[in-house]
């Protein structure tokens, strides 16, 4: 495994494997590595030749009351799951190397950007699409891996990749969990004990949700209402949105259908999380919390 901290040496690396034809796969994270990003890069791993996996806390999608310096930063431990899990190449930029003085150039997905974890992170996903626009063109890979975990920010970077030309296909993996039901986050460490156990409300809604469906609910505001009632039991609980969508374009719709996305981000204490479900069949969903693994979501 070879780390690299420049765009420019980082890329001849690369370029001198794909002379042999050879298929890059990339895993762009912000480190503090679970089990969640390493689906991605074991995925990577099994349809790539080369798997480069970059490590950047993203100034550019903090927002001034968020916990860009308390983000956690185990780099060590980082480097040795990646190395076990088959990375070919880190990419470790700092903030110099990604955003040099008179650094202006930022890209936005207009509207999608807006909604949901847009209306209360302003700048966040700009922060995000400018980021990976730029690893895509440093990294130039074929296939770009994703979590749908972050769904939102799935749905924006695949639109970005439309809309701009990037040549990369997106494959988006399924939620990796606690045994309860708690999806994996490197956020999750910031919870006290009594947190963590609160936290498992946001998996135990939507799976009420699910079975609200399977037995023939459709109205969303009635699910949403249900979500809401049942977050609301957690003293340790603050819900910033609960939010039923269209998977394309995020709007909320009021009936459910296929490829509907049920999407929710609730403070536990002074700890934000998300979390989230597709509804793939709108009559007989009997779909666990997360789909078949590999399934490619956009
Ligand atoms: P992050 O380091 O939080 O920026 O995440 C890097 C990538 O890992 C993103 O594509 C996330 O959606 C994905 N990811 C984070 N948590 C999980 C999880 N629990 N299951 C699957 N993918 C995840």
């Amino acid at each position: 495994m070879k780390i690299f901290y420049s765009p420019e040496k980082l890329n001849a690396g690369i370029n001198r494997t794909r002379q042999d034809k050879k298929r890059v796969g990339f895993v762009p994270t912000m480190g503090a590595l679970h089990a969640g990003h390493l689906s991605l890069i074991k995925q990577a791993a099994k349809e790539n030749n080369t798997v480069v996996v970059s490590i950047f806390v993203n100034p550019a999608q903090f927002g001034p009351r968020d916990d860009l310096k308390k983000y956690p930063r185990p780099l060590k431990k980082d480097l040795a799951l990646c190395r076990k899990a088959g990375v070919d190449f880190i990419f470790l930029p700092d903030n110099k190397i990604m955003y040099p003085q008179g650094y202006s150039t930022f890209v936005n997905v207009e509207g999608l950007s807006e909604v949901l974890c847009g209306w209360s992170r302003p700048g966040h996903f700009r922060g995000v699409t400018t980021v990976v626009a730029k690893l895509l063109n440093i990294v130039r890979p074929d296939l770009l891996y994703l979590g749908q975990k972050d769904a939102q920010q799935a749905v924006i970077i695949s639109r970005m990749i439309k809309d701009l030309n990037f040549p990369v296909k997106v494959k988006v993996m399924p939620t990796i969990r606690e045994k309860d039901g708690l999806a994996l986050s490197s956020r999750n460490t910031y919870l006290s004990k009594k947190e963590r156990n609160d936290a498992v409300v946001l998996s135990k809604a939507l799976l009420l949700a699910q079975s609200l469906i399977d037995n023939g609910q459709r109205h969303a505001d009635r699910i949403i209402s249900r979500i809401k009632e049942l977050i609301s039991k957690k003293r340790s609980a603050r819900i910033d949105y609960v939010s039923i969508v269209d998977l394309e374009n995020l709007m909320p719709l009021k009936k459910i259908r296929p490829g509907c996305l049920i999407a929710l981000a609730v403070r536990i204490g002074k700890t934000r999380l998300i979390d989230n479900i597709i509804i793939r069949d709108g009559s007989q969903n009997k779909a666990k919390l997360s789909p078949k693994k590999g399934t490619l979501l956009l």
